[in-house]
């Protein structure tokens, strides 16, 4: 069997020249013997049936525009032909390469410029909007050269796609989320107390994780300066989907408007309770402050029972050649002291689980010759005791919190960073970041975890319609 594929232009009803319909063969498929691999059509073929629908339809979109604006307003004489110049336009079914002609402007009025281009003017971006939100959504989740490839791989692009394009796509993408937020401010509790009394009561708390994390740096001068960090968070209401945010802490202008605009757009009331889990640094310890009234600071413990942990495993290493009877020992009371310790921190009693790590610290340094896991071990105590202090006043008793149904961290199923940051931009050792590209492709990452690329599209292209929810499966059923 032969199968023609044509497109008819049919003539509006309004158009004056009555036109008889004009018809393009576009493709022609040809099939043999049924069999699940001749079966409808192949991705070769489709690519090549849309590119060539599409470059039909595009030319009669451009030849109508132009015939539409060739008459002067004012007196109507058609304007002249000057010369023309090719525009590229790169969609996702074809580059196309069109002819933009240039006018002279009409003699009747004074004008400003002599020509002008209209099909220029028109089409003042040569991407398509869902060729940048297709780039950038894949890009939000795979590594650039992926996304390209994907997107080469099954749509007619009509020319190689590389990285380093979808790259800057999703870069500008990322420019345009960053020039829609507000400008920074010390204080976004808004109100007084008497105003927040008036309020009607609040839904149930939002709990915010924030952490920080570190990714490889491309403009490494030195040792020291081969990472920097970039901060991730994670707001939870009650009910209703989490959302997160990220950005580079040394980049960063706006964290407390950008951390704000999260929790509005979660719908949180200046009375509503709003618990902030950090590990405690001093660089996300103060986002939250005066960013609402009800808010509250604690370390989440996540990050408590993670050190533990570790200190737990290196334990178990503990081991001596000279004298394992006497390594064993100290093995077994470390052990006991450390789950002594977690308990303690579990019910928020600081000042005993501080004396856990001087007896932690006297078991480990008893030995003349303390094995080099011995001396880690003593080291990381060490580091664990200087950061309980630290943080000794926003550790709550966690155990009294779980038990009447508050929130004791924000990382149940994973944690913050690695949702964030890490799947998309430290998995592979060798992925060198610079900041400002970094803190762009998070905001774009953000907003597609959070499902808002799309609406942010349709806020900027009244007529993009999300690709996924313009399938017509109704019609496909039927
Ligand atoms: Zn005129």
């Amino acid at each position: 069997m032969r199968l023609r594929v044509q497109v008819v232009i049919e003539a509006d009803d309004d158009d004056d020249d009555h036109r008889s319909p004009v018809v393009h063969q576009v493709t022609q498929i040809d099939r043999d013997a049924l069999s699940v691999d001749t079966l409808g059509l192949q991705l070769a073929e489709a690519k090549q049936l849309l590119q060539k629908v599409q470059a039909v339809l595009i030319n009669e979109q451009v030849r109508t525009s132009l015939v539409q604006q060739v008459a002067c307003p004012s007196c109507g004489r058609p304007r002249a032909h000057k010369d023309a110049h090719p525009i590229v336009v790169r969609t996702l079914f074809g580059t196309l390469h069109l002819r933009s002609p240039r006018w002279h402007q009409c003699p009747c009025q004074p004008q400003t410029t002599r020509t002008f281009s209209p099909l220029a003017a028109a089409l003042p971006e040569r991407t398509t909007p869902e060729l940048l939100y297709l780039e950038s959504k894949f890009a939000g989740l795979v590594s650039y050269g992926l996304s390209a490839r994907l997107l080469t791989e099954t749509l007619p692009i009509g020319r190689p796609l590389y990285a380093s394009a979808v790259r800057l796509h999703a870069q500008a993408t990322g420019e345009r989320l960053e020039s829609e937020l507000g400008p920074e401010q010390s204080m976004f509790a808004d109100g007084c107390q008497l105003d927040w009394d008036e309020l009607p009561r609040p839904d149930l708390p939002l709990t915010v994780g924030l952490d920080g994390g570190y990714v490889h740096s491309s403009q490494q001068r030195s040792r020291r300066d081969g990472w920097f960090e970039v901060i991730a968070g994670k707001s939870m209401p009650t009910d209703g989907p989490a959302k997160c945010f990220g950005y580079v802490q040394t980049l960063d202008t706006k964290p407390k408007r950008r951390l704000f605009e999260v929790l509005k757009s979660q719908g949180m009331a200046m009375n509503q309770q709003v618990t902030f889990l950090t590990d405690g640094g001093e660089d996300v310890r103060d986002i939250p402050l005066y960013l609402n009234p009800q808010a509250e600071h604690l370390i989440d413990w996540f990050h408590i029972t993670m050190r533990l942990t570790v200190m737990s495993q290196m334990t178990k290493g503990l081991r001596s050649r000279d004298n394992p009877e006497l390594a064993a020992e100290v093995a077994a009371e470390v052990a006991e002291e450390l789950e002594r310790l977690k308990w303690l921190l579990w019910h928020g009693n600081v000042f005993r689980a501080l004396q856990t790590v001087d007896d932690l610290q006297i078991d480990l340094d008893n030995t003349e010759h303390p094995s080099r896991e011995q001396q880690k071990l003593l080291k990381m105590v060490t580091e664990f005791g200087g950061y309980i202090r630290a943080n000794g006043a926003w550790i709550p008793n966690y155990g009294e919190r779980y038990r009447s149904g508050e929130a004791i961290s924000s990382a149940f199923v994973e944690s913050t960073v690695n949702q964030v940051v890490s799947k998309r931009m430290v998995k592979k050792q060798q992925m060198r970041w610079a900041p400002k590209s970094a803190h762009l492709l998070l905001q774009v990452r953000a907003k597609v975890l959070n499902d808002e690329l799309a609406p942010a599209f349709q806020r900027w292209y009244p007529a993009f319609v999300t690709p996924s929810e313009s399938a017509d499966t109704d019609g496909v059923a039927a």
